[in-house]
């Protein structure tokens, strides 16, 4: 099938990117239009076309969200057949392809986390982890991670560990204690007897792609059991084979009590999002009150059904070995890049297919950005790091395609530095 693109795309784009300073963001627009970046009209696979047809290849992959690519047809199709059934749950009947997301879900976690919530974001999944927390322990407290990042909603945005997004809605949820990531000790100083729970990313996402070290988790997992504290894994971002293992947790072979996902979980083609944990905290959290947490769209057949289709695809396709597989041989290839330039870029580091690559300056990893868009790949920042630039294309990611990648990346940091010697920057 040839893609319907726009007749007048240069129209197009004007009209749009003027509707979006009028109507959405006037300082995003501005951004986008000064990187040169046009409307967004067609994806396929590891691809995205702009409204002019030019094609970009997804390195960033939507902030981890297009594990499958983009319109993985497994996914497009089982989401047709549900939608010529019933896409939107009445709320008073059984759900059948919530229910067997809800099975499937318990099968691949770790431990006993046999009960899942189904929602629509991760901000979303992180609120009702807190919840659960609090209404499982009877306590209030938090102890989250400086540069950890659960989503902007006021009670995700009170465990997040970014001030310029926090300050402006202060006062934020009381209770909320952060410390550095990867330091246990600074954990083992606050935890208490008053603490519901400690929440934490296995790899720091927006935070940088920050790997702790390796007895970290570990070390977190003995302190909550020794202050009846819950462990909530917060794997909206390493979960489902980022990391190129099924979890982020399974690194550290660590079992937390709430897990919470998102982003992936849909297939790339549907919103959804969940947090999971063992039966007694789902006694405790639902027991007295089963519509004590609720959602309205929460595990609609439709998104629940991707999920579902998702979750095969992964297993049939070896999703998670293929991440780990491409994403070894792309982080070889950029630490070599990063070993010619080190006055250039800092350190390259990750897992599987989730990498970041930190520059010395902020400016150098936006000039490369924007040097890579002209050269047809799509990378971005992370949220809390600016310094660091984010490597999470889709997991079904080709050798050829990371190879190209990476050739465009060392071509764009050459380019890069070539212009900060030239007029000074930096
Ligand atoms: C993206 C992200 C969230 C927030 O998810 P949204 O769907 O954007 O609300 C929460 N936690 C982590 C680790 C994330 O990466």
């Amino acid at each position: 099938m040839a893609v319907p693109f726009p007749e007048q795309p240069q129209q197009l784009s004007d009209e749009i990117a003027e509707l979006t300073e009028r109507h959405l963001n006037p300082g995003l627009a501005k951004v986008l239009r000064f990187a040169g970046l046009d409307v967004e009209w067609y994806a396929e696979g590891c691809y995205i076309w702009d409204a002019q047809g030019r094609r970009f290849l997804d390195c960033l992959g939507g902030y981890g969200m297009f594990a499958l690519g983009h319109r993985h047809p497994k996914v497009v199709e089982a989401v047709r057949r549900q939608l010529d059934l019933m896409p939107m749950p009445s709320k008073i009947m059984f759900n059948a392809p919530q229910a067997r997301l809800a099975a499937r879900l318990a099968e691949r976690l770790p431990g006993n986390l046999q009960y899942s919530f189904f929602c629509n974001s991760g901000a979303e999944a992180v609120e009702g982890a807190l919840k659960l927390a609090r209404k499982a322990t009877g306590r209030t407290k938090f102890i989250a991670t400086l540069g950890g990042y659960h989503g902007k909603t006021l009670g995700s945005l009170s465990v997040s560990g970014r001030e310029v997004y926090r300050k402006p809605f202060e006062p934020l949820v009381p209770g909320c204690i952060h410390v550095p990531f990867g330091d246990a000790d600074a954990v083992a100083a606050h935890i208490d007897h008053d603490t519901a729970a400690v929440i934490v990313e296995p790899i720091q996402g927006e935070g940088g792609i920050r790997i702790p070290p390796d007895d970290y988790l570990p070390r977190l997992r003995e302190l909550c059991d020794r202050y009846g504290a819950l462990l909530i894994a917060d794997e909206v971002q390493t979960g489902l084979g980022r990391t190129g293992r099924w979890w982020g947790v399974d690194h550290t072979g660590v079992i937390p009590d709430i897990v919470t996902l998102a982003k992936s979980l849909g297939g790339g083609v549907l919103p959804i999002g969940s947090f999971s944990a063992s039966e007694p905290l789902w006694n405790a959290m639902f027991g007295d009150n089963p519509l004590l947490h609720t959602s309205t769209f929460g595990g609609n057949e439709l998104a629940c059904a991707a999920g579902l289709a998702a979750l095969q695809v992964i297993e049939e396709e070896g999703l998670v070995e293929n991440a780990q597989v491409v994403g070894t041989a792309l982080l070889n290839g950029l630490r070599q890049v990063q070993a010619e330039y080190p006055d250039f870029i800092q350190e390259v580091r990750g897992r599987g297919l989730m990498i970041g690559i930190e520059f010395h300056e902020p400016d150098f990893g936006e000039l490369t950005i924007t040097n890579m868009i002209q050269r047809g790949v799509i990378a971005a920042y992370t949220l809390n790091n600016p310094k660091v630039i984010r490597m999470e294309p889709p997991l079904i990611m080709t050798r050829e395609q990371a190879e190209f990648a990476l050739q465009v990346f060392a071509d764009s940091v050459v380019a890069a530095r070539n212009l900060v010697q030239e007029v000074g920057i930096g």
